[in-house]
């Protein structure tokens, strides 16, 4: 396990009816430090995520983030207030495949809203920090501009810049280049890349290989609903010790 990690989950269960997704996951992330988790489709990595964030409640199993810890029994039976679930969702970002981004706002509203709504930020000082951000995902002339108007790639560097507006101490992304053309993938990694060597928390469900080996440091393979191998990503990237990691990824790398 990672020394001093910025956050844990252990043996977290989680099922849909009899469908039984996590099976005793655990997984601990050190602060800057980028984990990939990839897998097959199916296999629990979303739940994954979501659990982390409480958009789902494990059945069993804790979380300590920031050497807070959060059990999910106690959460699933209300014993935690929902002050502390807020609190701690704001210091975990997300982004998903699908951007979201509220089509009726501005690129900047979108990204100065939710410190104004959430954290009662000044709206002026929310403004400020968003064009900062604006700047830093290369969209700054876009602040104007409603979302409808921007590429898929636009639109994802948005949404990065929303959830990074919550300066949060961990970002957790959900296949974020698995809807857009391949052409725009690009842009959105390089950004990625560019928050990893900011020393960025991360924590990666990805397709994106490359990604994996040459920006993460370790990387998870997940397997109907459990953890099959993790390592450094070189390794399970190019030597793998479990079989099922191998298959994978002879059908994602020969897939011609
Ligand atoms: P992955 O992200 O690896 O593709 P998911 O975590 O999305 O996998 O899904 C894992 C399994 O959990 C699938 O069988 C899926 O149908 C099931 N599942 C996910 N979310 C729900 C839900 N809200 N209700 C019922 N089943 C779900
Ligand atoms: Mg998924």
């Amino acid at each position: 396990m990672t020394e001093n990690p910025e956050l844990e989950i252990n043996q977290v269960r989680k099922s849909f009816g009899s469908n039984e997704v996590l099976k005793d996951v655990s997984l601990s992330i050190g602060k800057g430090e980028v984990l990939s988790i990839i897998g097959a489709s199916g296999s629990g990595k979303s739940t994954l995520l979501r659990c982390i964030n409480l958009l789902e409640i494990p059945q069993s199993g804790h979380m300590v983030f920031k050497g807070e810890t959060i059990d999910f029994v106690d959460v699933s039976k209300g014993r935690i207030k929902q002050a502390k679930i807020n609190r701690l969702r704001t210091r975990i970002g997300m982004v998903f495949q699908s951007f979201n981004l509220w089509p009726h706002l501005s690129v900047l509203e979108n990204v100065a809203q939710a410190p104004v709504h959430v954290l009662g930020k000044p709206v002026q000082d929310a403004n400020e920090q968003a064009e900062i951000l604006l700047g830093k995902v290369g969209l700054a002339d876009k602040r104007n501009e409603p979302p409808s108007s921007l590429s898929g790639g636009q639109q994802q560097r948005v949404a990065i810049a929303r959830a990074l507006a919550m300066q949060p101490d961990i970002m957790l992304f959900d296949e974020v280049t698995s809807a857009l053309d391949p052409e725009l993938v690009g842009e959105v990694l390089d950004l990625m890349r560019q928050l990893a060597e900011e020393g960025m928390t991360m924590l990666v469900v990805t397709h994106e290989m490359g990604f994996a080996r040459h920006v993460s440091h370790r990387t998870a393979f997940f397997h109907q609903g459990h953890i099959a191998e993790i390592g450094p990503s070189e390794d399970v990237l190019s030597s793998p010790e479990n079989p099922e990691t191998r298959q994978f990824l002879d059908r994602v790398l020969n897939h011609i």
